[in-house]
């Protein structure tokens, strides 16, 4: 969704939760008022004209009234998230001055408590807003326990009550309909990721073979070049590793578009990590980078497509050393998990990666380096899934991070 999409829709459901409101209080308020005031008072008083409201009096309808034009204002402004606060600081406002009127100068008992402050807070998780609705739990019960020291009535205790159990019952709405629209929320973004994924893909797969054939030409022809000239090859090496770095990133992106058939079989692992050092030797010495690794006792073959899963170790590797430009050590550590799994961590003493990004890791192109592509982790995450297995990654900055990966042994009993 666009951004400005979003604000429109948030602005949306935000004016209807208020219109919702707005009826809900005046319809209470008013229904309240009449049967409190006038109607209780005329059948049980012989008929006897009740006076109107003690206190404020008729100034109490002009206030709860005369804030109806700023609904208007603030709608126009583009501001409806205003008014919920408005009414209820106004609310709490006059009911306040009205009780201490009424109760401050005589010894009355104190009686209060009306039907528009449960509206306020049973249906404040309605903006589903945690800001709001503790707002109006503290504010009522604030304004209660004001009122209480202020006339010396223990009476107010009875509606702080009420209020702190209706607003129990208001939070756990509340926290339900929040939990409700994450898991929403996550699904959605979910599937956003899955589609910008397959669009990545498809376009890469179109574009990555287009690319293939003039590329193998142009190194062929490179090649040819620096075996003819043999005096002027400064320029050769660094364009035949250049063109070979355009081709692994083109056959990166062509991993993504079309996931090539896996070619299950059993490999030992030691093997494939054995390899993937090999690979990875140069770039390690010259970045002075130690390998350590520790395998577990003698471990059974796995199933698995050799070719896919030394691709995701060089590429696990080459994060580990590019992370680490002042040079240390890596550790690789290969275990058997519950007899049924393989656990391969690759441990270093690099930059790390800060909290912010970790959800961002495995999305195309998403890369801190200058020369990174951000296909790496992706192309990984996605051979090891079609595996059945998992990456889970753990850093802290400035420490180092450590990389896992499960594969199950066996592919039987699998279904795709
Ligand atoms: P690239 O290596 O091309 O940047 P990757 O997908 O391999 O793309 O990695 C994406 C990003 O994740 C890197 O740019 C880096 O910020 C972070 N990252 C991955 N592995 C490590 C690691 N071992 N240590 C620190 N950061 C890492
Ligand atoms: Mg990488």
């Amino acid at each position: 969704m666009k951004e400005g999409n979003l604000v429109h829709k948030l602005l949306y459901e935000e004016t209807k939760a208020t219109k919702l409101f707005l009826w809900l209080f005046y319809i209470f308020f008013i229904a309240f008022e009449l049967i409190y005031y006038y109607i209780f008072p005329n059948l049980y008083r012989d008929g006897e004209i009740s006076k109107h409201r003690e206190g404020l009096g008729l100034w109490y309808y002009f206030f709860i009234f005369v804030i109806f034009p700023f609904v208007i204002y603030f709608k126009k402004k583009g501001n409806p998230y205003i008014i919920k606060y408005l009414y209820f600081c106004t609310y709490i406002v006059i009911d306040t001055v009205h009780n201490l009127i009424i109760y401050m100068a005589t010894d009355k008992q104190f009686a209060a408590g009306s039907i528009v402050e449960v509206v306020f807070i049973l249906f404040s998780p309605i903006f589903v807003n945690k800001k709001y609705f503790w707002t109006v739990s503290i504010g009522m019960v604030l304004k209660y326990g004001l009122i209480g020291i202020t006339i010396h009535d223990v009476q107010v205790v009875a509606p702080m009550v009420i209020y702190v159990i209706l607003s129990a019952i208001a939070l756990i709405i509340l926290i339900r309909f929040e939990s409700y629209l994450h898991s929403l929320t996550n699904a959605y973004e979910e599937l956003r990721r899955k589609e910008k994924l397959a669009v990545i893909g498809q376009m890469a797969a179109a574009i990555g073979h287009e690319i293939r054939n003039p590329l193998s030409s142009l190194k062929g022809f490179t090649q040819l070049q620096q075996e003819r000239y043999p005096n002027t090859n400064d320029f050769y090496p660094i364009m035949i590793q250049e063109i070979d770095r355009i081709n692994s990133i083109v056959e990166d992106l062509m991993t993504l578009g079309k996931p090539k058939e896996i070619k299950f079989s059993k490999v030992s692992i030691e093997e494939i990590i054995a390899y993937t050092l090999s690979i990875t030797q140069q770039q390690a010495e010259k970045h002075v980078v130690s390998v350590e690794t520790t395998i577990a006792g003698p471990l059974p073959p796995i199933d698995c497509d050799s070719k896919q899963l030394k691709q995701v170790f060089i590429n696990l590797i080459k994060n580990a050393i590019e992370s680490m430009p002042m040079g240390g050590k890596i550790k690789v550590n290969v275990k058997v998990l519950d007899g049924t799994k393989m656990d391969i961590s690759i441990q270093d003493e690099g930059c790390g990666i800060d909290e912010e990004s970790i959800p961002n890791l495995g999305e195309p192109f998403f890369t801190t380096k200058t020369d990174g592509t951000g296909l790496g982790l992706m192309v990984s995450n996605q051979i090891v899934q079609d595996h059945h297995g998992n990456i889970s990654i753990k850093s802290s900055p400035g420490k180092g991070t450590m990389v896992n990966v499960t594969l199950p042994i066996s592919q039987i009993n699998r279904k795709n």
